[in-house]
């Protein structure tokens, strides 16, 4: 991945690092990291195998077929869908998932994926004949598989009071506390550090 990340990584599950760009949902300070298309195609490119970018054709740039507004829409709407789907999952209160996040995730889910090519010098790519809902579709398989099975309960809220940012813990003995090390666990580390000194 060339230059520096434009988005937060490392929540552990690609469905997770989809979600948490919404930051700070549901308080004053929200603040949406995937505002218009150009910033989702920034997110594919980064999360994805695929890129978003324009495609060179016949000598001519042109963007795959994607209508940016109704496609952030969707993806934004995806978005809370799997938020609201692994926040009901997580809750254990034995209620079944919200008919219409469900339903939303399934559908995304049921798009093509990227598919994985072989070039003639042994080189892997990736190609999608739209990257952005071959993308989603792998978040929200991501995110199915989640609420789906066991994994659930190893999605936490980063121990930080000002993050609160979904991460899974795939530590083995399940004590991870910060959604990224190089962000609020650093964050944390010093603020020990200079509390002991
Ligand atoms: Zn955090």
């Amino acid at each position: 991945m060339p230059g520096i990340p434009r988005f937060r990584h490392g929540a552990g599950r690609l469905c997770l690092d989809f979600v948490r760009t919404l930051r700070h949902r549901g308080r004053p300070e929200v603040e949406e990291e995937l505002p218009d298309i150009g910033a989702l195609s920034a997110w594919v490119r980064e999360f994805g195998p695929v890129h978003a970018d324009p495609v060179m054709a016949d000598g001519e740039v042109q963007f795959p077929a994607v209508d940016g507004g109704a496609a952030i829409v969707d993806a934004q709407k995806l978005r809370e869908a799997a938020y609201h789907l692994i926040e009901g999952s997580r809750g254990q209160t034995g209620a079944p998932p919200c008919p219409k996040a469900r339903e939303l995730i399934n559908l995304a889910a049921a798009r093509p994926v990227p598919a994985p090519q072989l070039d003639a010098a042994g080189g892997l790519s990736w190609w999608a004949d739209e990257p952005v809902a071959a993308t989603l579709s792998l978040v929200a398989r991501d995110a199915l598989d989640l609420v789906g099975t066991d994994a659930i309960h190893r999605v936490r809220n980063c121990a930080d009071p000002t993050c609160r940012a979904l991460f899974y813990d795939g530590s083995r003995p399940g004590s991870r506390r910060w959604c990224s090390m190089d962000a609020c666990g650093n964050r944390a580390k010093k603020a020990t550090l200079r509390a002991r000194s």
